[in-house]
């Protein structure tokens, strides 16, 4: 069943429904919580951390200034290492191409290395349409795909998922029995399932997750080494990326590698760390015969020299959903988009529109986390605050907040009746106290007060009590 909700419209309802589920709370308070103390550690033993983040910065608003110059350099390195560069401008256009290649060498199967440029622009459906069997080689990918759902985060796709659930999944799925349900058990299980389908595969798609203009080199990071059986194994590589991938040198993918690997999983270093220059050339034992590599826009141009332009600033580690205190109590699906977490409340009104991410933008408690943790330093809360102001010049979003706000922005620009609407509603509220002395049912905060208690509020307000010289 797909747990994924269909659209951010959702999101509230399927905020509400994540919030009942007991599993779904373990999986996340697991995950989260091992996630960000292990960056909290390897930060801590990284001194430069900060100095590497600026020069980070400083490379991305650098290469992102000057996109197509990049993209010609990248496309005529790539071209002469004997790839074939396509440039697609939509979704619909990157996936056609993909499947045109697939039909072109009559492909029936095609592995596929995550990508979550592959899920924004709609390749599984596509391939599906076309008769081609998918399938996912990254274990967690190859989890959900058997569990017929989507990924929850990007860079943990099954994150949603406890180990107990993967082993149910897996005793449904898989064709051999496992003698226990340890992560080694489970992980040769699917080592088991999938080294024939890395054999017989026609065609190897993959991400990348930088690009070197220089040498026109794409580069995979990962832990499984699933990428590099993906690219290698099929006579035909597709690589599906986007255009903000792009980076001036090798050189300069080292500072990224560096700060990767530390923001999303809290390692020093990833495993595998893969640079590929075209396909098989003659004398090489391995790779392929022919390398495609799909460059795609999907509305990354738009956003150059717009408000939301520092977007593409993100290298996809993960680190703001894993700090983000949202993201941790109800998990990815209720986003009803790719990219979900603060990076996705972003992505997805940029790359959609601001209406079709409905409450996303509001999905934020501005509490400052996912800035602090991002290794590019982008702006999230800021940017979050701009597309609510832009909802609200718009008059897109929910109209019970526009209600709300409307008031509010009355009562605060008539201080003296805000005044007096405390003096009359401080003591009113103290009459629905409980035995506890707090408030557990408050009129207009019945969301609120559903799930928690409130704070029985003081006898005077803030403004009083100043005047009168007593704050504390
Ligand atoms: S916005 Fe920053 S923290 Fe979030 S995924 Fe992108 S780079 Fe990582």
């Amino acid at each position: 069943m797909n747990s994924h909700a269909a659209s951010p419209s959702a999101f509230k309802t399927e905020a509400a429904h994540a919030l009942k589920k007991p599993q779904l709370k373990i999986a996340l308070d697991r995950a989260t919580n091992l996630l960000q103390g292990r960056r909290t550690e390897v930060i801590t033993n990284y001194p430069e951390f900060e100095e590497a983040r600026k020069l980070a910065v400083q490379v991305k608003d650098h290469t992102l200034e000057n996109l197509d110059y990049y993209l010609e350099q990248f496309t005529a390195a790539a071209e002469a290492s004997g790839a074939i560069v396509h440039f697609a401008d939509t979704p619909d256009e990157a996936t056609g191409i993909v499947v045109d290649i697939c039909k072109t060498r009559e492909a029936k199967t095609a592995t596929r290395v995550k990508s979550m440029l592959g899920e924004e622009i709609g390749l599984p459906a596509a391939l599906a349409a076309a008769g081609i069997e998918r399938v996912e080689t990254d274990l967690a990918e190859h989890i959900i795909q058997l569990a017929g759902e989507r990924p929850s985060h990007i860079v943990i796709p099954a994150l949603h998922k406890t180990q107990e659930e993967v082993a149910d999944l897996f005793t449904d799925k898989h064709t051999r029995q496992r003698s226990s349900d340890t992560v080694e058990a489970l992980v040769e299980s699917a080592r088991h399932e999938l080294r024939p389908k890395y054999i017989s595969a026609d065609v190897g798609i993959s991400g990348a997750n930088f690009l070197a203009a220089d040498s026109g080199s794409i580069l995979t990071v990962t832990n499984e080494g699933n990428a590099e059986l993906t690219t290698a194994l099929p006579p035909c590589h597709i690589v599906t990326v986007g255009i903000e991938k792009l980076v001036p040198s090798l050189e300069h993918t080292a500072v990224f590698l560096r700060l990767l690997s530390r923001s999303a999983l809290g390692s020093e270093f990833t495993q595998y760390v893969t640079f590929f220059n075209g396909p098989k050339r003659s004398g090489d034992r391995d790779g392929p015969e022919e390398m495609h590599i799909v460059l795609v826009d999907n509305r990354r141009t738009t956003m150059l020299g717009g408000d939301m332009a520092k977007m593409l600033r993100c290298i996809r580690c993960g680190a703001c959903m894993n700090h983000c205190p949202v993201y941790s109590v109800i998990g990815g699906h209720p986003y009803g988009s790719t990219y979900p977490g603060p990076m996705g409340s972003i992505l997805t009104p940029a790359l959609n529109s601001l209406e079709q991410a409905g409450d996303l933008p509001n999905a934020c408690t501005l509490n400052g986390r996912c800035r602090e943790v991002c290794p590019v330093d982008i702006p999230l809360p800021d940017m979050m605050r701009a597309l609510r102001e832009q909802q609200w010049r718009e008059k897109t979003g929910s109209q019970r907040t526009r209600w709300i706000m409307t008031t509010w922005a009355y009562f605060a620009l008539h201080p003296w009746l805000y005044r007096l609407a405390v003096k009359l509603i401080l003591p009113s509220l103290r009459l629905f106290k409980s035995s506890n002395n707090r408030l557990k049912h408050a009129p207009l905060a019945r969301s609120w007060t559903k799930d928690r208690d409130l704070t029985l509020p003081g006898k005077k307000s803030f403004i009083d009590q100043w005047h009168s010289g007593k704050t504390n």
